[in-house]
């Protein structure tokens, strides 16, 4: 397909697998991949918020379905490019959104959060994208894999994200490597970065930081934004979209940050 200047970010016909799409940046994503045109599987670990999702899009242009996995488990790469497959078709886009963010002081966490922290934010990504890729690959028309990574795989935000830190700032290796070994196959691989969005993940209690302490966590936050703000899940949506289309068709192994301005403080 070839970009327009009507219309640059047109993936319509595409088929794509968001995971983590039904709430959030994800769901943020999967608005503007049904406005294009697109179809998406929603892939979340909360089924009946991935279905509401679903039924919001109802209206298309694209078609949105929903399915339930835990991207930490090690089937669920296959899983999803199945039910795309079966729904659609094809895969052809693949975002990998999900994560989760506890903040736990290093000193105060437990091995089996820091190895859930990496098994969903870089090992269920990393897997997600080999399955996604096999099936591109068996296509033959190339694709698009988008890792949803953050301004901590550059640079620390705060005490108590040691393994969020070291997940993401894997996600970024990992997006490079994985780049290199797949573009024989016309397969595309690239990274954002979000600064501070404001979504329901962000919203509530995390780890050990109460709602209260969240706010001002977030409050000081913001202060230390250029433009500021906070990031709205349509501030990484719109990047997503441009990376999924065919105006990023020369790009590969990058990282886009997204911050308003943030990481230049
Ligand atoms: P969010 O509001 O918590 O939404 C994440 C979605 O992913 C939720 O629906 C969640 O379900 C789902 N999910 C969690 N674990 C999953 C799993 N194992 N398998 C499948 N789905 C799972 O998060 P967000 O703030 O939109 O963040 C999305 C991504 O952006 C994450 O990778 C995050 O690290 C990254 N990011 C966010 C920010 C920010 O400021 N928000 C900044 C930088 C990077 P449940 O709610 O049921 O757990």
């Amino acid at each position: 397909m070839t970009a327009t200047l009507k219309n640059p970010f047109d993936i319509s016909g595409k088929n794509a697998i968001v995971t983590g799409g039904a709430m959030g940046i994800g769901f943020g994503i999967v608005k503007r991949f049904v406005e294009a045109g697109a179809n998406v599987v929603i892939a979340d670990i909360d089924l009946n918020a991935a279905e509401a999702a679903a039924k919001k899009l109802a209206e298309g242009p694209g078609k949105a379905v929903a399915m339930r996995v835990d991207v930490s488990q090690e089937d669920a790469g296959d899983k999803m490019v199945e039910k795309c497959v079966k729904e659609f078709g094809s895969v052809d886009i693949l975002v990998n959104n999900a994560g989760i963010f506890p903040s736990v002081p290093m000193l105060e966490m437990e091995p089996a959060l820091f190895d859930k922290v990496i098994a969903i934010n870089l090992k269920g990504l990393a897997f997600a994208s080999k399955a996604a890729a096999a099936q591109m690959i068996k296509q033959g028309k190339g694709g698009k894999i988008i890792n949803i990574a953050s301004i901590d795989s550059l640079h620390p935000s705060m005490v108590g994200l040691a393994a969020y830190d070291a997940s993401k700032g894997g996600v970024l290796m990992f997006t490079k490597n994985f780049a290199l070994e797949v573009a024989p196959h016309g397969i595309l691989v690239n990274a954002i970065a979000p600064g501070g969005i404001t979504t329901e993940g962000t919203s509530g209690p995390i780890g050990s930081l109460t709602k209260e302490q969240m706010e001002q966590v977030l409050d000081q936050f913001k202060q230390l934004i250029p433009l500021g703000r906070m990031g709205e899940p349509d501030d990484i949506a719109k990047v997503t979209l441009f990376l999924a289309s065919p105006a990023a068709d020369y790009m590969t192994g990058e990282m886009i940050v997204v911050d308003g301005g943030r990481l230049l403080k």
